[in-house]
């Protein structure tokens, strides 16, 4: 009997941190970051690879099937009112969470180098916004900038279900085919996972250890408690509420996404994963999945935006500065922003933060603190991301009447 991917997967990771550990003890760690690491570097690039004609295609091929434009904007309504709910209740999660532990007051922290782009990171979130409507598509096409990517395919897939015949069923047929050979290929490269997984999570215990952890342990612990407390009780709360669907069967469901989104830590890459479980393994149909899904994996990231507010007022709190009740909805604001801006790779969620320092005036340095423990809790806040993506699928489904779900109470 073939192992289910997802147990490949898991063995994959759990081989990458023995083996990584052994390098650091028995000392070939070089072999590991240069040499294995190649494997790991391998999956990425195919993955990323496919990522920009699978969201083209898969949001053409769904807007097309959604039909009617009243509900293609009832759709779209519904995504963007659970992307900004789910956002906004893992913000505060996060905020009440680290106004009682209080983890920076009195922390001592050695600065650590300063990340690079983050002047420039900081610059960007009002171009962000703007640059959603691309002056040239194909040229975001070939750059790889997924939001214009998307906004360009949501018009165009409307505007293909809105031409006259033969053109229509043409289009329709053309997409709905490029999108087909896209989802055949994302198999053949999810196949390798386990391999990927391995190498990627064997070269970062080799590169980093346990030993960084220690200073920020109590910063790091907030964090991963206030993702624990959205991931395992507000979305599955949501998910019985609102869609009537099992948490623990969603969550089996998703697992291959989820190993892959925390062993890769770009919520983009694991895009391919995500949509292969949520409808082969969940059971939610490709109409709803190839809409909801790329938007999601851009603009909804519930564990960016937590962690974006909690490492916010982490660096406030360090250097002694009392943030008021305005300051900290400021940051509760400009970190949701600050989520839907940062783009779905590894690290965005770290040069994000320099916004929300700026919009409330703290040191834009205060990055610096945080960045040696920011590759563990990225792989943290990107699963986060990509569960609640695939909860939004779900729920949403539901909501549009899909009964074949597999994952029901
Ligand atoms: N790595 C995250 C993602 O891809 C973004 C972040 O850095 O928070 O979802």
């Amino acid at each position: 009997m073939k192992l289910k991917l997802h147990w490949q997967i898991f063995i994959g990771l759990a081989l990458g941190v023995c083996f990584g550990f052994l390098s650091r003890w028995l000392g070939f760690q070089p072999l590991v970051v240069e040499k294995v690491s190649i494997l790991g570097t391998i999956f990425l690039r195919a993955l990323r690879m496919i990522i920009v004609p699978l969201i083209a295609s898969s949001i053409i091929s769904g807007v097309t099937s959604i039909g009617s434009p009243e509900s293609f904007g009832r759709l779209s309504l519904k995504t963007l009112l659970y992307y900004i709910t789910t956002s906004l209740l893992a913000i505060l999660t996060g905020l009440f969470l680290v106004n009682i532990v209080r983890p920076g007051v009195g922390a001592q922290l050695g600065f650590q180098e300063i990340p690079e782009g983050l002047h420039a990171g900081a610059a960007k979130i009002g171009d962000t916004l703007l640059n959603i409507i691309p002056t040239n598509p194909i040229a975001s096409l070939a750059r790889g900038d997924i939001l214009p990517i998307i906004f360009f395919s949501l018009l165009f897939g409307f505007f293909i279900s809105r031409s006259r015949e033969p053109y229509r069923t043409q289009l329709t047929d053309f997409f709905n085919g490029i999108f087909q050979v896209m989802m055949g290929l994302t198999h053949f490269i999810i196949r390798f996972t386990p391999i990927g997984v391995f190498a990627l999570i064997a070269k970062i215990v080799a590169q980093t250890g346990f030993g960084v952890f220690g200073p920020l342990g109590s910063y790091m612990l907030v964090v991963m408690s206030a993702l624990a407390f959205h991931a395992f009780v507000t979305l599955p709360t949501l998910l019985v509420v609102l869609g009537r669907i099992h948490p623990v069967k969603h969550f089996r469901a998703m697992s291959a996404a989820l190993m892959t989104a925390f062993s890769t830590a770009s919520s983009s890459a694991t895009l391919p994963l995500t949509m292969d479980s949520v409808e082969n393994n969940a059971g939610v149909s490709n109409k709803i999945s190839s809409f909801v899904l790329p938007l999601g994996a851009t603009i909804n990231m519930d564990g960016t935006a937590l962690y974006e507010c909690v490492a916010a007022i982490f660096i406030a709190q360090v250097y002694g500065i009392h943030l008021s009740f305005f300051q900290q909805f400021l940051v509760v604001i400009t970190a949701l922003l600050a989520s839907i801006g940062a783009a779905g790779i590894p690290m965005a969620g770290l040069v994000m933060i320099t916004i929300i320092l700026r919009a409330v005036g703290l040191p834009l340095e205060g990055v610096g603190m945080i960045l040696a423990v920011d590759r563990i809790l990225d792989m943290m806040r990107t699963s986060v991301n990509v569960w609640s993506d695939s909860c939004g699928a779900a729920i949403i489904a539901t909501s549009e009447g899909e009964k074949d779900l597999k994952v029901k109470l």
